[in-house]
């Protein structure tokens, strides 16, 4: 058997190592499970040598003791303080690249002594030469240095044939890179590329502790930036609120005695909402765009030459970043290999590439279908009461948890019906509905606008549960559906999304006309689909109801001519009997 070559993604936060085992890419744990390791070293106060999240972990108190970032230091002739003896970068890099070494042989069980690493696209012969021989120290045979984004390709490379264009967007902790690289056969070449040194994931945490910190000054008059422990706690907080902003609508900073004042003890406990956090990210997303379109116009190319965006780097799970990506290049961004990992994935696949061994493409669970609800909402630039709202995209690795917020439509709104679709298309009625349910006796004080949180998870069998809270309330409702996966294949998901859009076609649904009153125009709108649901179950019911839904169909249709009170009652009673219909 010919010797393994593992591959390293020496990072700026982060770094991981990967080798192929069995034709499959294998991550390798490094961290109590995890396969990250925080790009950290340090000296403890005893003398030990800290790597990884023990050093992570001292930063704060004694960054004097403590290097990270080193990767952005490769290349130049310095020295770093670390304790009492100053290093060349080359040297703290070794001390990762030598922990991940050690690492990997205690868990394959041999030694580990030639390795491919990877750099960024933009960096200088200093810098590779630097990589080289800090692997070099680390007791390892660089085999080859290869581009991230070339091993960002590599681990996406799947059953295509034939040239094509990607763009690779690479969003770390403290670093930006776009690149746009050519793929053909085995090879892939990188066209130009574009990024930032000093922007990543890192400087959204720092907005949110600016926020915190704000708020902290205008309740309790008290200034924690002057605080170190304080200050860490906040940062560490800070990431997590932002890693769950993007998964759920709301996220919650959290931390009981912060601070004193006076004696008294500060708690911090602020809530922040999806929205709020994306417009104080917005300007660094803003700045990877104009980077993107700088690297397409380095390599000659528009937009409609790339044929792919991939995503690299912990900050790209940013909902936004997926969002804007998609509305400016008009494609979805592919992110079905874990972009934490993505980069070393590719170097392990190119390590084995030399080594002669067989790789099969990296294999992920991933959704095959989208799902989601409906909502009000524009669509063909009307407003239409059944759009299609995707909560889990296609493709998305699973087991996956997702939430959204929606807004009631009336003051005094009592119960909202959820129902769940799977499908792609804009106009949810064309696809699938897998699942219903209401949610009744909302706060019956609440205004239009009253906030509910609908929450999707999807497991590894395929099971979603759905769930409905009134955020103000804590009221929960949820379902489960099983099977939501394998429901439909992908011949019977055709058939059945053409079998309604059949039925779409031959029962044309109610589109409202515009009204100069927004309030008045939902109105109409919500009472036309009230209206098409009442006349949806007419077949369903028996003589007697029939009867009485059509006088309650004919009253709100008439109301729909007179003002919103009378259109309000009226649609009151038709909906009254639509649910005892429903029930
Ligand atoms: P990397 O350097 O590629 O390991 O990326 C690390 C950055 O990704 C850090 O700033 C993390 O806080 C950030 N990150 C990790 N997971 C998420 C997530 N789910 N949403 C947003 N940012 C994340």
């Amino acid at each position: 058997m010919s010797e393994v070559i593992v591959g390293i993604d020496l990072g700026t936060t982060n770094s991981e190592i990967a080798v192929v085992r069995d034709g499959r890419v294998e991550v390798i744990p490094v961290s109590g499970g995890v396969p990250i390791l925080p790009s950290v070293v340090g000296i403890a106060d005893d003398g030990t040598l800290l790597v990884g999240d023990a050093a992570k972990n001292q930063y704060v108190l004694h960054p004097d003791r403590t290097v990270r970032s080193i990767k952005r230091r490769m290349g130049e002739s310095v020295r770093v303080t670390m304790g009492t003896a100053d290093y060349a970068p080359q040297e703290i890099s070794a001390i990762i690249l030598r922990q991940l070494k050690s690492l990997a042989e205690t868990h394959l069980g041999h030694a580990v002594t030639r390795a491919v690493i990877t750099v960024p696209a933009f960096f200088s012969d200093a810098q590779r030469q630097a990589t080289r021989e800090a692997g070099e120290i680390a007791g390892l045979e660089v085999v080859r240095i290869i581009n991230e984004p070339t091993a960002a390709a590599l681990a996406y490379e799947s059953r295509h044939k034939g040239a094509r264009k990607a763009l690779v967007y690479d969003l770390g902790g403290g670093t930006f890179d776009v690149s746009v690289v050519n793929l053909e056969s085995d090879v892939v070449e990188v066209l130009a590329s574009h990024g930032n040194n000093h922007l990543g994931g890192d400087d959204f945490d720092r907005k949110l502790v600016d926020f915190a910190l704000e708020h902290l000054k205008e309740t309790n008059g008290v200034d924690a930036s002057r605080s170190v422990t304080a200050m860490a706690r906040l940062q560490r907080a800070a990431e997590a609120v932002k890693i769950a902003l993007s998964d759920q609508p709301y996220a919650t900073f959290a931390e009981e005695y912060l601070l004193e004042r006076d004696g008294v003890p500060v708690h911090l406990s602020l809530e922040i909402s999806r929205d709020d956090y994306e417009a104080m990210i917005k300007p660094y997303i803003d700045e990877t765009l104009d980077a993107v379109h700088l690297a397409l116009s380095g390599a000659g190319l528009t937009v409609s030459d790339i044929d792919e965006i991939l995503l690299v780097g912990g900050a790209t799970r940013t909902p936004l970043i997926v969002r804007r990506l998609e509305q400016d290049l008009g494609l979805p961004p592919r992110r079905e290999v874990d972009p934490d990992l993505c980069v070393a994935m590719g170097a392990a696949i190119q390590a084995a590439l030399i080594a002669g061994v067989q790789t099969h493409t990296v294999l992920i669970d991933v959704t095959p279908y989208t799902f989601g609800t409906s909502a009000i909402a524009e669509l063909n630039g009307e407003p239409y009461p059944y759009c299609f709202v995707p909560l889990i995209r296609k493709n998305t690795p699973i087991p996956v948890t997702k939430s959204e917020v929606f807004y009631t439509l009336f003051d005094g709104q009592e119960r909202v019906d959820v129902t769940v679709y799977q499908g792609e298309d804009p106009d949810a009625l064309n696809n699938i509905e897998i699942g219903r349910f209401t949610v009744e006796g909302l706060l019956d004080n609440a205004l239009a606008g009253n906030p509910i949180v609908l929450g999707l998870s999807l497991d590894l069998n395929g099971i979603l549960q759905v769930t409905a809270r009134e955020k103000q309330s804590g009221l929960e409702r949820s379902i489960t559906i099983a099977n939501a996966i394998a429901r439909f294949e992908q011949d019977k998901l055709d058939e059945a999304r053409n079998r309604v859009h059949a039925l779409f076609v031959e029962h044309e649904v109610a589109r409202p006309e515009r009204d100069s009153q927004s309030d008045s125009r939902r109105l109409g709108v919500e009472a036309r689909a009230l209206v098409e649901k009442a006349e949806r179950l007419l077949e369903k019911a028996g003589a007697e109801d029939a009867e009485d839904l059509v006088d309650a169909i004919e009253a709100v249709r008439d109301a729909l001519d007179g003002d919103d009170a009378s259109l309000r009652a009226a649609m009151a009673s038709l909906a009254d009997l639509l649910y005892y219909l429903e029930a």
